[in-house]
């Protein structure tokens, strides 16, 4: 070895398997992340060239489905989690368990966060959304109970009920698997049940004298006592900073500042006003443009990024943006209201404002309204067109981008192009059984369930 100068281990080596041994290759390669937080965010921006193409401006998507448990939901649940450990709400592997009222996306991607941080994990749901979704719920050990859609000022609104039964957490009896807890018994296997890796509250040792600013200054809050934690993403604000510290960023540095236009809709609020009031910030600001990477704004630009509302078919939202005033299309039309029952388009669209969307709502502009028809042709032309398999939000987003780059066109011609940057929100996965599904459609109300054409769309 000597000759071939292999024992010569230079003091830059020997430093380095010293490292090995107790440092994660993450941190000195840059190159692999820890766990599945690593996965979260930095989503790539891509081009829709069939849009793009079709109206020539430039149509960017935020893939958010690329998130690892598939929605920028991941972002929020995260961000949730961390501030409530930071303020000593939850703690790790003590059987505490997170709940929350959710079409889906955000159950989801509790429930994954809950299973890798050791919490459990239990899930209100209105009963008609598309069936997979609960499926991969199950999947995920969560406990799920289906409730059917009613209006928020009934207490058995999914959401009221997920606040109760947190409130009521202790007296409740929650089933499914308990995460395992690796630190303190090993690996137990998933067993479905009271895994052995389980810590029985009982057995936990008080130990901690910290306190936490919700509780009131005198309560001490013990670390290592089960605790029921309502994640309340409608109200909660970790939801809008989730968006306003990462998704606007992110669309800023990588547009590197030319975007004219940023759309989206609102289910909780939070990607729209996040988004919006950190983009108009850097937008409006020259100074505070550099904070977002550096770079010179396009000439002949607007200073200012445009924020537009994607509302889809019976919200409320569309004419309090408009015209200041809560009303629904189907209410004007005298017909039910939005999520009562069966909405074809699943995540967004409400009837009242929540404390994540008035955070940002003086930084909306102006909003489009899509039917669930246009959103589901859009849906199908995405497949056909870009191979782009995508769920209904994303479709109503895509529609509205489409109509919002077209005005900008107008407005101020094509040289340079428009640039509208959209959400896409999740996979048409999620959606196989309902928004994908014709005759599902049909069954619904959706016209011409089948048609991929949008030309009426690219001529508005
Ligand atoms: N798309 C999907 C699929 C969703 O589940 C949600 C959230 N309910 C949204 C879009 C809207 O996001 P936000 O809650 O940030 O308004």
């Amino acid at each position: 070895l000597r000759s071939y100068g292999l024992d010569d281990e230079d003091e830059e080596e020997r430093r380095r398997r010293e490292l090995r041994g107790r440092d994660p290759i993450q941190i000195r390669s840059g190159q692999v992340v820890r766990g599945i937080e690593g996965l979260i965010g930095n989503t790539p921006l891509m081009r829709i060239n069939s849009l793009s193409d079709a109206t020539g401006c430039e149509i960017l998507g935020k893939a958010e489905f690329l998130n690892p448990a598939g929605s920028p939901k991941d972002r929020v649940a995260l961000q949730i989690l961390k501030d409530a450990e930071e303020e000593g709400l939850l703690y790790p592997n003590t059987g505490s368990c997170i709940f929350e009222g959710t079409v889906g996306s955000t159950g989801i991607s509790l429930a994954t966060l809950a299973r890798a941080k050791g919490y459990r994990c239990s899930i209100v749901i209105p009963d008609d959304v598309a069936r997979e979704k609960v499926e991969l719920l199950e999947k995920l050990g969560a406990e799920i109970q289906s409730v059917r859609p009613r209006g928020i000022v009934d207490p058995r609104h999914f959401v009221n009920e997920a606040r109760s039964r947190a409130e009521a957490f202790g007296d409740v009896e929650l089933v499914g698997p308990h995460p395992t807890d690796f630190s303190t018994s090993g690996y137990a296997g998933s067993d479905g049940g009271q895994g052995e890796g389980y810590v029985h509250r009982d057995d936990l040792v008080v130990s901690s004298k910290r306190s936490s600013s919700r509780q009131g200054a005198d309560e001490v809050v013990n670390e290592t006592q089960a605790r029921g934690f309502f994640a309340d993403q409608f109200e909660n604000p970790s939801n809008f900073w989730a968006h306003y510290n990462g998704t606007g960023p992110e669309i800023w540095r990588q547009t590197g500042g030319l975007i004219d236009a940023f759309v989206a809709g609102a289910g909780t609020g939070g990607t729209l006003s996040g988004c919006a009031a950190y983009l108009k910030r850097v937008s409006c600001d020259p100074d505070e443009s550099k904070e977002g990477g550096g770079f010179i704004r396009r000439a002949g630009s607007a200073s200012e990024v445009k924020v537009v509302l994607a509302d889809p078919q019976g919200s409320g939202l569309y004419n309090k943006v408009k015209y200041g005033v809560m009303y629904s299309s189907t209410e004007a039309e005298g017909k039910r209201r939005r999520h009562q029952v069966d909405s074809v388009v699943e995540g967004i669209g409400i009837n009242r404002i929540t404390r994540n969307l008035q955070m940002g709502l003086q930084c909306i502009d102006d909003a489009e309204q899509v039917s669930d028809d246009e959103a589901a042709r859009m849906g199908r032309f995405l497949i056909l067109n870009d191979g782009l398999f995508l769920g209904s939000s994303s479709a109503v987003n895509c529609v509205a981008a489409v109509r919002t780059a077209l005005k900008l066109k107008r407005q101020r011609g094509s040289d340079p192009p428009p640039v509208v940057v959209t959400v896409l929100c999740d996979s048409g996965s999620r959606h196989l059984s309902k928004f994908h599904n014709n005759d599902a459609l049909t069954r619904l109300g959706v016209s011409d369930a089948g048609s991929s054409d949008i030309t009426d769309i690219l001529e508005s």
